[in-house]
């Protein structure tokens, strides 16, 4: 019998992007505090924060008046969305020629199967210096590499080595590895879930591990309970899922029980909203088709569709015109089973050039915030950090 493969995945990490494009565009910033994010004095959280800044303990997400109280000589600058995305294709263009098998986790980050690439480069961890040196020589950033047999072995290896860093965990030290790891590490694990365990006196990943797993599922449920016994004893996903060209991106809900009460609907399209844009984000796509998904009693199913005038990722104009959809497209007024949204047409040579030249200053700015509300939500859970949540718009009620 063939032993199986060994598989390897990398997850690349750029360091401090925003800050770093940044100070590779200005060189007078260089070496000092740089600050990415919300203007001082106003409301607002930090998008960036290069590691000068994170000396003075200044981190992304953090409310800007904090950052200033803790730094004020910091050189605090608003968001250039159009260069970070610029210098971001460049890189995922430079890991294309190490693999095809790459999937972007966000605008600086990106999993990568290096499985079977010996041949071409040597083992892993001459893969991962090559994946830096490459990234380093061709646009002057630095990138921290993680690499290990599944995707969370190289997010937490990448972690664990930032910034400007490369590790390398062996199948047979992955239980070393993240043993002394707090449990927070471990993905899906938001706040609630790690007082639970907590409370059970588990701090570390090691001790997670002792936990009869009927005592954990008591606490956290089934479902829970199993991803992170798995997760405890180093075992994850290693599927990679190349960017594909997707045609759409869309969420949907169904009802328990038909839903008349406009809040109900209208909070649920929030949350979809809110959905579809992250992915929108993740995969670098804005759509300027919107369409709204409605299925009543018996399978009866109405879709509505809209072309806005510019392609959007942005959760807020999402909801709003599926809202106007729900009210001026003619549906009938009866209980929804199933609601849905999502948004297509897209190319993102002809988004680079509407962003550039159409899109209001206002919304460029507003995309630092949307990807701290999507590392937020990556971090701790959803519903932690969103738009404020309003009642539903005053539009007429002719439908
Ligand atoms: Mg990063």
């Amino acid at each position: 019998m063939k032993a199986k493969r060994q598989r390897w995945i990398a997850h690349v990490d750029l360091d401090a992007f925003f800050a770093s494009c940044e100070q590779l565009a200005n060189p007078e910033y260089r070496g000092l505090p740089v600050v990415v994010g919300a203007r001082p004095g106003h409301r607002g959280v930090v998008a960036a924060a290069s590691y000068e800044a994170r000396e003075y303990g200044i981190q992304s997400a953090m409310p800007i008046s904090e950052a200033w109280r803790r730094c004020p000589d910091a050189v605090y600058l608003r968001p250039d969305m159009n260069r970070y995305r610029q210098m971001s294709r460049r890189v995922f263009d430079i890991l294309a020629t190490v693999t095809p098998v790459v999937e972007a986790a966000s605008i600086d980050e990106a999993y990568l199967d290096i499985s079977g690439l010996e041949g071409l480069f040597g083992p892993p961890r001459d893969v991962g210096r090559e994946i830096r040196k490459r990234i380093l020589t061709e646009t002057g950033l630095t990138a921290s590499v993680g690499i290990g047999p599944n995707r969370l072995i190289a997010k937490l290896g990448s972690e664990s080595c930032k910034p400007d860093g490369l590790r390398v965990v062996m199948p047979d030290a992955v239980l070393d590895f993240i043993g002394p790891m707090p449990i927070a590490n471990l993905r899906g694990l938001g706040k609630k879930k790690q007082q639970t365990v907590a409370r059970l006196g588990v701090d570390t990943v090691a001790q997670l591990r002792a936990v009869p797993l009927a005592e954990l599922e008591r606490h956290l449920g089934r479902k829970a309970a199993a991803s992170f016994r798995r997760q405890a004893f180093g075992e994850a996903s290693d599927k990679v899922v190349p960017d594909r060209q997707r045609k759409s991106i869309s969420k949907e809900t169904t009802f328990g029980t038909d839903v008349t009460d406009e809040h109900v609907l209208h909070d649920t399209l929030r949350g979809l909203a809110a959905g579809v844009a992250a992915t929108a984000r993740r995969e670098r796509l804005a759509g300027a088709i919107v369409t709204l998904k409605i299925r009543y009693e018996g399978f009866e199913t109405h879709t509505r569709r809209v072309k806005l005038s510019s392609p959007t990722d942005d959760q807020r104009q999402i909801l709003t015109t599926a809202w106007r959809l729900f009210h001026h497209s003619k549906l009938p007024v009866k209980p929804v089973r199933l609601i849905g949204v999502g948004i297509s047409g897209w190319d993102s040579d002809e988004l680079a050039q509407a962003d550039l030249f159409d899109q209001p200053a206002a919304m460029q700015q507003d995309r630092a915030l949307l990807r701290t509300i999507d590392d937020v939500t990556e971090r701790f859970g959803s519903g932690k950090l969103q738009f404020g949540a309003g009642p539903p718009q005053p539009i007429d009620n002719k439908r």
